[in-house]
């Protein structure tokens, strides 16, 4: 096996990157209220687009990762409220 999958990689797979609009204060997808960051603490969505959470990652790879790991657990734990 070649490297392990990157958290960045896996945040695309699980299609967490959803930027949102620049005034957007709710989650697109489950209507949470977003965090200063413009990611949603609840279902995961991380409302900035790939290409600049790899640039990111570039200058501050530690925080970036935590943040990426951080989403990617909460995509995993939530379940969407159906009806
Ligand atoms: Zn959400």
């Amino acid at each position: 096996m070649a490297a392990q999958t990157s958290a960045l990689e896996e945040a695309k797979a699980l299609g967490l990157f959803q930027p949102q609009g620049a005034f957007e204060v709710h989650c697109g997808g489950c209507h949470t209220r977003l965090n200063g960051l413009g990611d949603c603490p609840s279902c995961g969505l991380i409302g900035r687009s790939a290409a600049d959470v790899e640039a990111r990652l570039g200058s501050d790879p530690a925080g970036t990762e935590k943040v990426l790991q951080a989403q990617i657990a909460k995509r995993r734990a939530y379940r969407p409220v159906k009806s």
